[in-house]
């Protein structure tokens, strides 16, 4: 795993949860056709629906993503993560394009 997609260790059980809850599943717009538990619980994002402090709020303000939609998420932009995701070939040079 890079060391940009750590997530806290607190938020671990979280993560299993939403995992388990959305079925493995990416529920990001270019996975809408992925199988069930398509995406391992080792590769899948948290996505948090609500800004704010993520401690305290419910499973409803989350879902999981794979890496590309999680990449490619307005919310979630950074450089870094673009520039990583463009080098392992992950997303192409029309990304800007892609983002949602
Ligand atoms: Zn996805």
């Amino acid at each position: 795993m890079s060391t940009w997609c750590q997530t806290p260790v607190k938020s671990q059980a979280l993560r299993r949860r939403l995992w388990l809850r959305d079925q493995g599943c990416c529920q990001g717009p270019y996975c809408t056709a992925k199988a069930a538990w398509s995406l391992a619980f080792d590769q899948c994002y948290l996505d948090q629906l609500q800004r704010g402090k993520a401690d305290g709020q419910t499973d409803a303000a989350f879902r999981i993503l794979c890496r590309r939609c999680y990449v490619l998420r307005a919310a979630n932009r950074s450089v870094g993560r673009i520039a990583a995701a463009l080098g392992d070939g992950l997303i192409g040079p029309d990304w800007r394009s892609l983002v949602w």
